[in-house]
């Protein structure tokens, strides 16, 4: 069967082409949008996704400010630094980058960010708002797969979806938005984890078939109904020689061995990565926008 390749990074582009004149119609106002990323310690990813971030907003010409801190920072001085970005006017979306070191309670973290503030989506107030079906700022991968599914008129009304992997920032939000009566929503969807029995049985019946895991190429050929449409979340760092930096990103998904049985398919990386920070941007420029209806 031939596939189709869905490109993440020319949807990202087209999202992020569409809120130029947005951006452009709050500088006319007096506002720049500011994002603001707090990233604690030294682990590379973080800081490789805080940088593309940062260079994303350049780009379209968000205001961006990265705030460094050490590991061995404390739950009080780290609550202080988001207190004072939530007081900061010229800052519309905090984002607190994770992992966190293990002595800081994230959740007590995320909790102290303004909602309006938390371009994330990952406060219990934007997470229930969500879940309600109500307007909010929304998470930014789950966001991000729905767009690609719309972009590539993939409309999930009736499909049978499974989502393996039932994480708070991709499994769960996006097996909520699925379900949602609404456009991009009305699927029936299967939520699969490292507990479901027989996963090959349930991961066979989905005609859309997003996976979320962690780990390095567990969806195989065998496990894919013909025609599905696949959406890998993954992103894996494996060993490889013949790469200039010791290792290659792939995804959950083995690309190579299903592409044939899928009627589309996500790379990676170049899927679902890209539409995150399209999506992050999208909700700075929304977190401005509210600010100026508020305050304008
Ligand atoms: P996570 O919090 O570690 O959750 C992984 C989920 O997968 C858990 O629910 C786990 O089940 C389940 N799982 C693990 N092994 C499994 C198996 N063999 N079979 C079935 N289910 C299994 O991960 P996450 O934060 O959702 O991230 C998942 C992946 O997406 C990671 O590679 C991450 O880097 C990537 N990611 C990419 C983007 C992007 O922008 N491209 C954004 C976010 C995340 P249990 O709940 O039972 O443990």
């Amino acid at each position: 069967m031939s596939f189709q390749l869905i490109d993440g990074k020319l949807v990202a582009k087209a999202i992020k082409d569409g809120l130029k004149p947005r951006i452009k119609a709050l500088k006319d106002k007096g506002i720049v949008p500011g994002l603001a990323a707090v990233l604690v310690g030294d682990d590379p990813a973080s800081a490789t996704y805080v940088n593309s971030k940062a260079k994303a907003c350049q780009k379209l010409g968000i205001y961006s400010e990265v705030i460094r801190k050490e590991a061995s920072i404390t739950q009080k001085e780290l609550a202080e630094i988001i207190k004072t970005l939530n007081e900061n006017t010229n800052i519309h979306g905090i984002l607190v980058q994770s992992p966190l070191p293990k002595h800081i309670d994230e959740l007590a973290i995320t909790l102290i960010i303004n909602p309006e503030k938390d371009v994330d989506g990952f406060h219990p107030f934007n997470v229930g708002m969500m879940f309600l079906g109500r307007e909010t700022l929304l998470p930014c991968t789950p966001h991000g797969i729905l767009n690609l599914l719309e972009y590539y008129n993939i409309n999930p009304d009736g499909k049978e979806v499974v989502v393996v992997g039932r994480s708070n920032i991709v499994g769960k939000p996006v097996a909520s938005l699925l379900t949602q009566k609404s456009k991009m929503g009305n699927a029936t969807v299967t939520i699969a984890h490292s507990h479901t029995k027989n996963l090959p049985l349930i991961t066979q019946r989905a005609d859309i078939l997003i996976v979320a895991i962690g780990k390095p190429e567990v969806i195989t050929s065998n496990m894919v109904k013909e025609g599905a449409i696949i959406i890998d979340v993954g992103v894996n760092r494996v060993d490889d020689e013949n790469a200039k930096k010791g290792y290659r990103l792939v995804g959950d998904v083995d690309f190579e061995d299903c592409k044939n049985k899928a009627s589309y398919i996500t790379p990676v990386p170049g899927g679902v990565g890209p539409m995150t920070i399209a999506m992050l941007m999208t909700n700075t420029v929304i977190a401005a926008e509210n600010s100026w209806e508020q305050t304008g």
